[in-house]
């Protein structure tokens, strides 16, 4: 989506004014906020899709609060959209339609990490890297781990259905929920699924409000399942050549039947990006790396599995390099080189436009040889990286001058359309928010649009909750 709609106000003046005076009576002080610089700092994301300023911001403190001001500014005819961390890729906190923004971030606390049932119950607004430090004083393990983890939030991770590096081994964030406390458009109280692992009684209403991008319900508390921390972990970089034997070099491994808790691509352009941005050196040249981690409960054999997958690499895939981290130290080093691929990226080419498509994991090398033609044709520079050991590829667009945004919409397009002939996704871990909704028909038939359109209009009839997100207008 290169060209941002402009923000169309769904709500009169008279009706936002009417509603900030019943919630700033029913909630307590300071939690109703109107001052234009502080709306204004809640007017973006990180998708670089445009500002849309709310018009109202509240920040509950409960579930109650939540519940109030739903039922309140339905009645008013105002929209809500639950905001988290704010990080989001996609668009999906904008006020595209102006309103309410309901930011989540005061509803912060860890309720209970529990050893004896292994759950965590959290509210929405815990930093997902708050969850991790907590369940693991208490040698417990909240897989989930998007790159972003230092300021993105639960509640955020749920409503986008986030993964990160270890998805291969571990699955997304709807593998881990177990029961969701929520608030309907309406104002109502509901709760799904609960602390027992197990559990098929009914529709599976939990997993389809993971990834609903908060159009359906807000999410009020989340509980999530907790597996024994893994005591041993091992983590190897490989080097290859080229890009195409590094993206069969991680086809190859999962096919070997090894099951590594991550397997992520980077190609040259990324590892050259983050040279000197990184603790990790990379050698010099034209280096396209495989960071491999496998745990476990037993070191040696989780060791001498590494070390089978090195050799392999070396003697039949084309590495030319393979390096062991020697204690956690390195290990921390190596993925703050992945952590910093982003924004060194960014910085180095002033301009990105970066893409989390997804392909049947066999179909990889192809999406990356159809990515660089993509790219060549349009004349625009593009990194590929990402967790493809899941199938899924970040492509990044890079550029640094406005007047390149038609060649970067042509290659984008490519892309999708690249993606979904190889039988993958538009999207593998972002959403389609606001950024994407003009290609979900490229993936998906009419007649499951027109299904997902009416489950939203059971929740939401009057589409005043997130509106203009996932579907167009
Ligand atoms: C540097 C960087 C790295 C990233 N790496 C990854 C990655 O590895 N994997 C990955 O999956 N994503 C990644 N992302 C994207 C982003 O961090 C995720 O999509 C994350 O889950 C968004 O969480 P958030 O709290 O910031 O949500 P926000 O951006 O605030 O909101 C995202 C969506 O969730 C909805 N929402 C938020 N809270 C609630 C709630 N309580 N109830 C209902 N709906 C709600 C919003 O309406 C919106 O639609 C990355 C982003 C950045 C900037």
């Amino acid at each position: 989506m290169f060209n941002p709609p402009p923000q169309r106000l769904r709500a009169s003046r008279e009706a936002v004014g009417k509603l900030y005076d019943e919630l700033a009576k029913a909630l307590p002080s300071g939690r109703v906020i109107r001052d234009s610089d502080i709306l204004e700092s809640y007017a973006q994301d990180e998708s670089g899709a445009g500002s849309y300023p709310p018009q109202l911001l509240v920040r509950p403190l409960s579930t109650q609060h939540v519940s109030t001001t739903l039922e309140a500014a339905m009645r008013c005819g105002v929209p809500v959209v639950p905001r988290g961390g704010g990080t989001g890729r996609a668009g999906g906190c904008l006020a595209i339609e102006g309103g309410l923004v309901l930011s989540l971030e005061s509803m912060n606390r860890i309720l209970s990490v529990d050893p004896g049932s292994m759950t965590a119950t959290v509210e929405p607004g815990v930093i997902t890297g708050d969850l991790h430090e907590a369940v693991e004083a208490e040698g417990l393990f909240y897989p989930p781990d998007p790159s972003s983890l230092d300021s993105c939030h639960i509640g955020g991770n749920v409503a986008t259905n986030a993964s990160g590096a270890r998805n291969p081994k571990y699955g997304c964030t709807r593998n881990q929920v177990l029961g969701l406390e929520m608030v309907l458009p309406s104002g109502r109280l509901l709760r799904t699924g609960g602390r027992s692992l197990k559990g098929v009684a009914g529709y599976d209403l939990t997993s389809l409000i993971c990834g609903s991008e908060g159009t359906l319900a807000i999410m009020t508390q989340i509980t999530v399942r907790l597996l024994p921390r893994p005591p041993h972990v091992e983590t190897a970089l490989m080097l290859f050549p080229g890009v195409d034997l590094a993206s069969r070099a991680v086809v190859a491994i999962m096919r070997a039947g090894h099951n590594p808790r991550a397997l992520e691509m980077m190609d040259h352009v990324a590892v050259d990006a983050v040279r000197g941005a990184a603790p990790f050196r990379f050698p010099e040249g034209n280096q396209n790396a495989v960071i491999l981690e496998l745990d476990g409960t037993d070191r040696e054999a989780v060791f001498s599995e590494l070390a089978e997958i090195g050799e392999m690499a070396q003697a039949r895939l084309g590495a030319s390099l393979v390096l062991v981290a020697k204690n956690n130290s390195e290990r921390r080093d190596l993925w703050e080189s992945r952590r910093v691929m982003s924004p060194s990226l960014r910085e180095k080419w002033g301009m990105k436009y970066a893409e989390d498509v997804a392909v049947p994991l066999d179909h990889v090398p192809r999406l990356v040889e159809l990515v660089h033609r993509r790219a060549e044709q349009s004349e625009i520079a593009c990194s590929t990286y990402g967790h493809a050991g899941d199938g899924s590829l970040h492509v990044n667009l890079l550029f640094n001058d406005e007047s390149a945004w038609p060649a970067v919409t042509k290659a984008a397009e490519g892309v999708y359309r690249d993606a979904v002939s190889l039988g993958g996704t538009i999207t593998s871990e972002h959403g389609i928010g606001l950024i994407k909704r003009d290609y979900l028909p490229w993936e998906q038939s009419s007649p499951l649009i027109a299904l997902q359109r009416g489950l939203k209009n059971l929740f939401d009839p009057e589409d005043l909750l997130n509106p203009g997100k996932i579907f167009l207008p």
